[in-house]
């Protein structure tokens, strides 16, 4: 018999909504809603620093029961009604992610079909940024018509006329479609390049259903008929230039980079202060982001400075406490500087602080 994890969550009775292979539920050993498993691989982990929970599930059950995975196994496999039957999800093999430029391609002609509502534009007005700011963001809202129809007028401009590989569109009836499950802002992830390589989307509040849910997610296919996993790179809010022999663009950077957590807080930030700023879509996973390449990437751009803007509430928060011994660490490896700022910790956001003081509502020596 295999454990499986809805099995044991079934067993546990922690409820769980399988609507892609990564699952998000509450954890079985904290509660906090930051464990995912893998329906696939069929193991998971919690991403709270001072949880760690992870494994497969008969690990996992095992750890919450206080068992070795022997007896875990003996008391599962005895305990199985007859009559249950584990539910079964058919997950296709994810397509290779396609190349930055064939990303940037369709997700910009997503954009324009699906521009920033005036919901949204307000509730960007609301957190203080300025109008001229917000169209210098680029942002879209998350398609309101039919998905089906909006994909085909993407198609028309690849050149080989697929998406496969680019994360949030897959096959339908043999139809192209984008997998879209939430509502929200589309804020797109800008490489080095200046290439869309993909979305965070920020959940209308009203979707956002406890306070341990974070407020987002991102534009994925993953499981789905040639669909695809959402690859996520270190976003680059800062001016771009272009080699007009081959067209393509460089950051202009300086000797000095800041680096946050998510796009929106970087490109407030950027947009605020001019200054050049990179961010991270999780600081949970700066090993796994392409982070350490950016980093000698942008050393060999001149960069001597790294310059750590994570959230205020690290004094009270470990997994950002975490992140910023793991930031120090791989800048330090890349032979860059590392240098921390803190500020008025009213302030969680470094976004918050930079409008904060562009008001004159804090110290500019601050
Ligand atoms: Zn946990």
């Amino acid at each position: 018999m295999d454990i499986t994890y809805p099995m044991v969550l079934d067993k546990l009775g922690i409820p769980y909504n399988v609507r892609g292979v990564n699952v998000l539920i509450n954890c079985p050993a904290c509660g906090r809603k930051k464990f995912y498993f893998d329906v696939k691989k069929n193991v998971g982990h919690c991403y709270r620093a001072s949880c760690g929970l992870k494994g497969t599930a008969l690990d996992i059950y095992a750890s919450v029961r206080g068992l070795d995975t022997k007896a875990a196994f003996k008391e599962l496999a005895s305990d199985v009604d007859v009559n249950y039957t584990p539910p079964k999800f058919d997950f296709k093999e994810p397509a290779p992610t396609a190349p930055s430029d064939v990303r940037d391609k369709a997700y910009r002609k997503l954009l324009k079909l699906s521009p920033l509502s005036n919901r949204h534009r307000k509730d960007l007005e609301k957190r203080g940024i300025k109008a001229g700011d917000i169209d210098k963001m680029g942002y879209g809202s998350t398609c309101t018509y039919d998905l089906v129809a909006t994909t085909g007028k993407i198609l028309k401009v690849m050149d080989d006329h697929t998406l496969k590989g680019v994360a949030g569109f897959y096959k339908k009836d043999g139809n192209w479609t984008l997998n879209q499950w939430v509502q929200g802002i589309l804020v797109p992830y800008v490489n080095q390049h200046k290439e869309i390589t993909g979305f965070q989307i920020r959940k209308n509040n009203e979707d956002i259903k406890s306070k341990d849910e974070g407020k987002y997610t991102c534009l994925t296919s993953n499981g789905k008929e040639d669909g695809a996993k959402c690859q996520l790179c270190v976003h680059f809010a800062c001016d771009f230039k272009q080699d007009f022999c081959t067209g393509q663009y460089f950051p202009i950077l300086g000797n000095a980079v800041r680096i946050t957590e998510g796009a929106m807080k970087a490109d407030i930030s950027h947009y605020v202060t001019g200054e050049p700023i990179l961010a991270v879509a999780g600081i949970n996973n700066l090993e796994s982001s392409g982070f350490k390449d950016v980093l000698s990437y942008l050393k060999k751009r001149g960069v001597k400075t790294i310059i750590d803007t994570f959230d205020m509430d690290f004094k009270s928060n470990e997994d950002v406490q975490k992140a910023m011994e793991k930031l120090k660490e791989l800048v330090l490896a890349a032979d860059l500087r590392y240098e921390r700022i803190d500020w008025n910790s009213d302030y969680k956001g470094y976004d918050d602080y930079v409008i904060a003081r562009r008001d004159g509502l804090v110290d500019k020596e601050e």
